[in-house]
């Protein structure tokens, strides 16, 4: 590779006078010059560019290849490159753990991370590794265009967190995968923030005149309710093709696609439906309700029937409820949420079907990708910012347990000098979260449980009564007279990140996320099969279906242990993005918003610790044994006693002084040094 003049250091580990000033500065400078990648050791700083740099070619991805980090400049694929290595020498699960804001580049880094690892395969097999490829990337359209939305901080934001394995044989080519989605942002589907835009599903749905709007009486001209002010772009059109030739290429079949359509046919026509009462108090629906039950596949009567009212099992007896004008909208956008939000974890379901590695396939190891939403503060803050955020502290938590904690625990543990490097440690904040009994999710949980109806403020005043004189929480009603928390229904988590304030309102209904039973019953019963298999639970009958499902907010605290549990396990990479201004536009810098972003993420810190820290770190015995040959005083056999002795020997010998002596554990500082070791071993 032709070497390139260096801009500011590749890796801040070698900045003279770490500050933050001096980090920021050196980010800035690389970033004009297009250079966004830099490291912290093996840490990846990645700082959207907003524009297509020409550095990620097969040339490039060839000139990564079997390259040790610290000789090449920074790059994603050099992280990638990395993973696959772990992998094929050292027979170790990896993982690439993404974070950063909305619209900082997760996503991509995610795609380009997939690509690497997919052109770096061996040449037998190809046909069956080539369609392995080609289906682990295709999947990413379909999630996109399902899962993604235009908002204001992002036109293409990843509206649900996304971690996919690659499973590679014992060759490490890759033989499958498996995607695992959380918690779709569904609120979507009915309600918009102004300049936002609904999934891009809908708008590609109805980009031009097709077969199913012909057939649901749509219009590629008509702006719909639930699209807000937008219509279906060139783009959109696009990608309408994009999205069935991927679905075509993973194998759904033509009538399963139809099917999905319809569907989403179904929820733009379910937002155009009104009530009304007439003079009788009979309630009138207007609007296309006869598109809409044919997209749905379901009976008019049995959509009327869900409208007019509802059936509740009490106490072994059937009761029959009416609705009001309101009950019947605010039944109208569950169906429409519920539909959108199970056919997307449906999709997800079927793509890995297409992708798992055939039965019988031997699966030795696998890389983890991991593309969550980064963390969210918005004008109002409601509970999927809370879940979102929530997610975020655990992730960074993982963090700091991985690189910073363990790290320092270690060279204590070892007698390395060693001065602490003071860091936030952030499990207090996980703890309000999810401490079982006292957490907000277990106070939450709690109320939704309360057999007499809690409305959003009493849960607050719950939330205050116990969490009061916590540390990272208050509310309107614990401190009456600070300034940022204006309404009744305002409280404060002090997070990692810095202070969100949410809005309670709407917290108790989105925790219950209890979709009534005729409504699934309705679903179940369509002749839209993809739709009706999504429902299983509506073939049940009524009066069996009294336990309640766990609460939203308790199924993501579940998903997000299970998550870090399967992380732990592996060795972990990292990329850490940064946005470079809030208008998504090229070679602007917004020192603040970066600032901050180089704040919560501990990146300062982390370069603090890694300085102080050791490339590699050894047992005495295993390094003897890999190393004896390089001195006469070691090969055959060192004459003396003991392992740590002898590598003193050995390492006096070759005259190397950039090491640090533990207990049990040689410290290597610098990957240089341990390069030269593997070349001298490899010269004998
Ligand atoms: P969200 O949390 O909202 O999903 P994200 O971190 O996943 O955000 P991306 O969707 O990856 O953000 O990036 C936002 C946009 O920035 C992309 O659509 C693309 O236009 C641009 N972008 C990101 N990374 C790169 C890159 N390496 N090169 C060129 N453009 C990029
Ligand atoms: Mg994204």
């Amino acid at each position: 590779m032709a070497t390139q003049p260096e801009v500011g250091v590749s890796d801040f580990v070698l900045l003279d006078n770490l500050t933050t000033d001096k980090f920021i500065e050196n980010l800035h400078l690389r970033f004009q010059h297009n250079k966004i990648y830099t490291y912290i050791g093996e840490v990846l700083v990645s700082v959207n560019p907003y524009k297509t740099l020409d550095i990620y070619n097969a040339q490039h991805m060839a000139e990564y290849r079997g390259r040790e980090m610290f000789e090449v400049p920074p790059h994603v694929y050099a992280v990638a490159d990395a993973c696959q290595r772990v992998l094929r020498q050292q027979g170790r699960d990896t993982c690439v753990l993404i974070s950063g804001e909305s619209g900082a580049g997760k996503t991509e880094a995610s795609k380009f991370i997939m690509k690497y690892i997919a052109a770096n395969t061996t040449q037998v097999h190809r046909e069956y590794i080539d369609r392995v490829k080609n289906v682990l990337i295709q999947s990413n359209s379909i999630l996109e265009t399902f899962g993604n939305a235009k908002t204001n901080r992002n036109d293409n934001s990843s509206r649900f967190g996304k971690y996919m394995d690659i499973h590679f044989d014992y060759k490490g080519d890759p033989v499958g995968g498996h995607i695992s989605n959380y918690l779709l942002e569904k609120s979507r589907v009915v309600s918009l923030q102004p300049g936002e835009r609904n999934f891009h599903a809908f708008y590609q749905l109805l980009s031009t005149n097709n077969a199913y709007t012909k057939k649901y009486g749509l219009s590629s001209s008509e702006v719909y309710k639930i699209l807000g002010s937008e219509r279906g772009s060139a783009q959109d059109s696009k990608l309408f093709s994009v999205t069935n030739s991927a679905f075509n290429a993973l194998g759904f079949s033509a009538s399963v696609v139809e099917d999905i359509w319809s569907i989403v046919a179904g929820v733009i026509l379910l937002g155009e439906l009104t009530f009304s009462e007439s003079g009788e108090g009979e309630m009138t629906i207007g609007g296309p309700l006869r598109s809409c039950v044919s997209a749905l596949g379901v009976s008019e009567t049995g959509v009327r029937e869900v409208f007019a009212g509802r059936v509740l099992a009490a106490g072994g007896e059937l009761v029959s409820k009416r609705h009001s004008l309101s009950d019947a909208n605010y039944t109208r956008l569950a169906l429409a949420k519920a539909a959108y939000d199970r056919l997307f974890s449906w999709i997800v379901q079927e793509i890995n079907k297409f992708i798992e590695a055939p039965k019988g396939t031997y699966k030795s190891t696998l890389i983890g990708v991991l593309d969550i939403y980064g963390f969210e503060i918005f004008e109002t803050n409601s509970f999927e910012q809370f879940c979102i955020n929530y997610c975020n502290e655990k992730l960074q938590q993982l963090f700091i347990e991985l690189v910073l904690k363990q790290e320092q625990e270690e060279y204590a543990r070892e007698g390395i000098q060693w001065t602490p490097v003071q860091y936030f440690n952030n499990r207090v904040i996980c703890e309000l979260v999810d401490a079982p009994h006292q957490g907000i999710i277990a106070i939450m949980d709690e109320a939704c449980l309360n057999p007499t109806k809690i409305s959003d403020t009493q849960l607050l005043e719950a939330m205050d009564k116990r969490l009061s004189g916590h540390k990272h929480y208050t509310s309107r009603q614990l401190s009456p007279t600070d300034k940022k928390l204006k309404h009744r229904v305002d409280f404060r988590i002090t997070h990692y990140a810095g202070d969100v304030t949410y809005e309670i309102t709407g917290f108790m209904d989105k925790n219950k996320d209890s979709l009534w039973q005729d409504l699934k019953r309705l679903l179940h019963s369509s002749s839209n099969r993809s739709l009706s298999n999504m429902w299983p639970e509506g073939a049940t009958n009524i009066q069996k279906t009294s336990k309640r499902p766990p609460s939203a907010a308790t199924l993501f605290r579940n998903s997000m242990a299970a998550l870090v549990t399967g992380l732990q396990s592996k060795e972990p990479f990292y990329v850490r993005c940064v946005k470079p201004n809030p208008v998504q536009a090229p070679n602007a810098w917004d020192e603040q918003l970066v600032r901050h972003q180089v704040a919560y993420l501990g990146l300062v810190e982390n370069v603090r610790v890694r300085r102080a820290g050791f490339a590699s770190r050894q047992r005495y015995d295993r390094f003897l044994q890999r190393y004896k040959m390089l001195s006469q005083y070691t090969w055959p056999n060192f004459r003396g006693s003991g392992a740590r002795d002898a590598v003193m020997v050995l390492l006096r010998d070759l005259h190397l002084t950039d090491v640090q002596f533990g207990h049990t554990k040689l410290f290597i500082r610098s990957a240089q040094t341990l390069h030269g070791l593997e070349e001298a071993r490899a010269a004998l």
